[in-house]
């Protein structure tokens, strides 16, 4: 046993075997990406149980993936052996429904509580509404449930917010109120459901403890040593979690408690992580011993020289050093794109060409990009040039739900006795038609023998269809047949597309919504809709059937088994590498993961860091430390690019290079492309890069040009990759100095929707985009520098 320990101890620096040998006291461990933290937990619980200073069934152990903590189980299992399957390894939520089966008695539910995913708790939520005949527009159910989920996280349950909003005494404002009553009826038909949702595992775990002594004293005995990963994105509730099973308890001995996180990878204050859980340790737990580990056994000089630089810049950080002995390494290659597809080509012969000189395999390669939508151009190259990718932790492209949705009102549209693709988006977005009236119809259609499309014209004749349901198939009926009207005079699939998103009312509904999950969605709806304005470029006298053809060539080409929302990461990851296919994946998803090959794509202002965090200092350093975290991903090669111009909000737009971009120091970059021929070929215009000054002037920059339509960059021509046939679009990009900078509460006019106030603004100068309340036109989001908006 005493070797078995000792050979644990070999193989880790002083600092990390510190941390492993430290007895008694909590013990912190902060330090950057690839510095052994979660070699140092592994190997922490392995030699407690070599030495016996704990039983397996006294360890918890809180991963951020189920993956991980199935690899943890098994490196300690291959050295303890069997008894390792009593510790506890697993994320926050399994171990939280592991306890709550086991007490379930104590708070009146049946040990076999169901479990509500998100989609089951907006369903709940959407009855709830209905019953308390709340307006779905104004209070949509995804909106409701982003609130609530928020509220869980911050340990809020329905009573305690019923006093804080001051809905209990009528003080409330209107949104309060209606949100502490949808939030008191929801929880109540949980529990009469005998069920659960996502963020209650937490919260009610945390109550039990917190309202049941013996409860929790139970597991205070058992755990002795309790010790989270990734610790940087615990929020409140996790938080408070671990704080009462660590607690000390009757017996007086707290149990050992060691979480290691770094406070610069912490990426998930949108979900309600906290970094402040990881800056005040030290104050909680006055007596806790903090390690610092500064030596990284996973990158070269260079790589970690940029990600110091970049993060260094970041404000309030404790400055630490990252350093290692492994070496210079090659140079980071750095790539200035005219657009997005040109970038995409750019990384697929790159990851050819590793092959080819280095034999860099597909699977050794991943590339990172900020938003989901941005997966498009990148699976749309390597489709064609037929390198095999897995997008990982999120759903390829033309398999998401809205953009199936929207190609399924496309087809509809094209198709009248389309009933497949007609009945799917009858009730989408929710148009209370229920499954009856559907029924209904599609019986009455039999029996005429007509198309269901057809049925639904003459509802009021189809038998057991109550006039209210009549009323409700009619209005969609006409809807589908203005939007035919609209394709049959001769509109492009792009207009046909924007008329189905407005018409309908889907977009509306997504903006309307505060969920991210949605935000990502109209960023997707938008990127089809630049893939129907390029097709209209590049086929002018193609139609909406052409069109939906050509979708169906290119979602159907999708050879390689799909990884699904919410589905394990790691385990995503080594088998994408099993496979020897790319990953791709967002910048979050990368978290803890490495690779030997990275592209971080997508370096612009307004695409990363994203648009909305422009102008919000809080945001900007979330973003910050979203770069380092990609950055650091890399074990031998980095590359770093960025598109001139991009298809964002449905229009081409120039985009200057990211800020980040000018912190890396430059003799670390091999430049292969360093401006785009845009850049050279505009009179007077000043290179992006390096100088700070922007291609539109975002930051003192030369300002004022205008991108060049119909650009022909030397590689679209190239006959290496086929060329996708992007062109650009007919918007033309007003000067930077004339972007009018608006406020809330300004009045505007807009040449199509009229006179406007103003409700938001997000970013600033030539990123704005500003949020117009038209009255009866609606709530547009308009980025500012295309649109005919004027202050008044
Ligand atoms: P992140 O912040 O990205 O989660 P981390 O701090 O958890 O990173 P690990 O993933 O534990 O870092 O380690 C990074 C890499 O370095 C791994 O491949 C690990 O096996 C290796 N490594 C860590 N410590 C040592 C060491 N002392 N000797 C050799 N390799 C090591
Ligand atoms: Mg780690």
């Amino acid at each position: 046993d005493t070797a078995r320990a000792d050979a644990l101890l070999e193989g880790l620096n002083t600092e990390q075997r510190e941390a492993v040998l430290h007895g008694g006291s909590p013990l912190l461990i902060v330090a950057g990406a690839g510095s052994g933290k979660t070699r140092v937990l592994t190997h922490r619980i392995a030699h407690k149980l070599a030495t016996h200073q704990v039983r397996p069934s006294e360890v918890l152990a809180i991963t951020f993936t189920n993956k991980a903590a199935g690899e943890m189980r098994e490196r300690v299992e291959s050295i303890v052996g069997p008894a390792a399957r009593s510790m506890w390894v697993s994320t926050f939520h399994s171990a939280c429904v592991r306890i709550l089966r086991r007490e379930h008695a104590a708070l009146g539910m049946r040990s076999s509580f169901s479990i509500y995913d998100s989609a089951d708790s907006q369903r709940l939520l959407t009855l709830v509404a209905r019953e308390l005949d709340l307006d779905v527009k104004k209070y949509p159910a995804r909106a409701l449930a982003s609130k609530i989920s928020k509220l869980k996280d911050e340990l809020v349950d329905p009573d305690t917010y019923a006093q804080s909003s001051g809905a209990a005494s009528g003080e409330a404002d209107q949104f309060d109120a209606v949100l502490s009553s949808v939030y008191t009826r929801y929880q109540q038909r949980l529990r009469a459901a005998h069920a659960l949702d996502f963020d209650d595992l937490i919260m009610t775990t945390v109550h039990l403890l917190q309202a049941f002594p013996e409860v929790a004293e139970h597991y205070r005995r058992r755990f002795r040593q309790i010790l989270v990963d990734e610790y940087q994105d615990t929020n409140h509730a996790q938080y408070v979690l671990v704080r009462e099973l660590a607690a000390a308890g009757e017996q007086g001995v707290p149990a050992e408690l060691t979480v290691v996180g770094d406070a610069d990878q912490s990426i998930y204050a949108f979900r309600g992580a906290t970094i402040r859980n990881i800056l005040e340790f030290e104050a909680d737990y006055p007596d806790a011993r903090t390690i610092l580990l500064e030596q990284n056994y996973r990158s070269t000089q260079t790589i970690l020289t940029a990600a110091n630089a970049v993060i260094s810049r970041n404000p309030g950080r404790k400055p630490k050093r990252l350093w290692t002995d492994s070496g210079a390494g090659p140079q980071i290659v750095g790539y200035v794109a005219d657009n997005e597809h040109e970038e995409a080509r750019f990384v697929a012969e790159e990851i050819d060409r590793l092959g080819d000189a280095e034999g860099v395999r597909p699977g050794d390669v991943a590339v990172f990009y900020r938003t989901n939508a941005q997966s498009r151009a990148l699976e749309e190259v390597l489709i064609r040039v037929g390198l095999p990718y897995k997008v990982v932790g999120g759903t390829r492209f033309y398999e998401r739900k809205e953009i199936k949705d929207a190609v399924a009102y496309l087809r509809a549209i094209a198709n009248p006795d389309d009933d497949v693709n007609v009945r799917r988006v009858l009730n989408v977005p929710k148009r209370g038609l229920g499954d009856r009236s559907e029924a209904m119809i599609a019986a009455f259609a039999e029996r005429e023998r007509i198309s269901f499309g057809a049925a639904l014209e003459r509802a009021d004749e189809a038998p057991g269809v109550g006039t209210r349901a009549v009323t409700g198939l009619r209005a969609f009926a006409e809807l589908m047949s203005g939007l035919r009207d609209l394709a049959d005079s001769g509109a492009g699939p792009a207009e046909v597309l924007g008329a189905v998103l407005d018409r309908t009312g889907y977009l509306a509904e997504l903006r309307a919504s505060d969920d991210p999950q949605d935000g990502t969605r109209v960023e997707n709806l938008a990127e089809l809709h630049a893939v129907a304005t390029e097709f209209e470029q590049a086929e002018p006298d193609g139609d909406l059937t052409d069109f939906l053809e050509r979708v169906s060539l290119v979602a159907d080409s999708d050879q390689i088994p799909d990884v699904r929302e919410g589905e394990d990461v790691e385990a995503a990851v080594a088998a994408a590498r099993e496979q020897g296919v790319v990953t791709l994946m967002t910048l979050h998803t990368a978290k803890g993961l490495e690779f030997p090959v990275v592209f971080v794509t997508g370096w612009e202002d307004g695409t990363f860091p994203h648009l909305r965090s422009l102008a919000d200092p809080d945001e900007l350093a979330e973003e910050r430390r979203l770069a380092y975290v990609g950055l650091t991903r890399a074990r031998l090669r980095l590359y770093i690019s960025r598109a001139a111009v991009r298809t964002a909000w449905g229009a081409p737009n120039e985009f200057p290079a990211s800020r980040f971009l000018d912190d890396v120091p430059e003799e670390l970059v091999d430049w292969k492309r360093k401006e785009s021929s845009m850049a050279v070929l505009r009179a007077g215009g000043s290179s992006g890069w390096g100088s700070g000054a922007s291609a539109w002037g975002g930051r003192g920059g030369s300002g004022g040009s205008r991108p060049r339509r119909d650009l022909d960059s030397p590689v679209v021509t190239r006959k290496a990759l086929p060329s996708t046939g992007a062109t650009f679009g007919s918007a033309t990009p007003r000067p930077a100095g004339d972007v009018p900078s608006l406020e809330i509460g300004d009045k505007v006019t807009h040449d199509a929707y009229g006179m406007g106030t103003v409700v938001a603004v997000e970013g600033a100068g030539p990123n704005a985009v500003a949020k117009i309340d038209f009255g009866t036109d609606g709530t547009k989001r308009l980025l500012l520098r295309y649109s005919p908006v004027t202050k008044l």
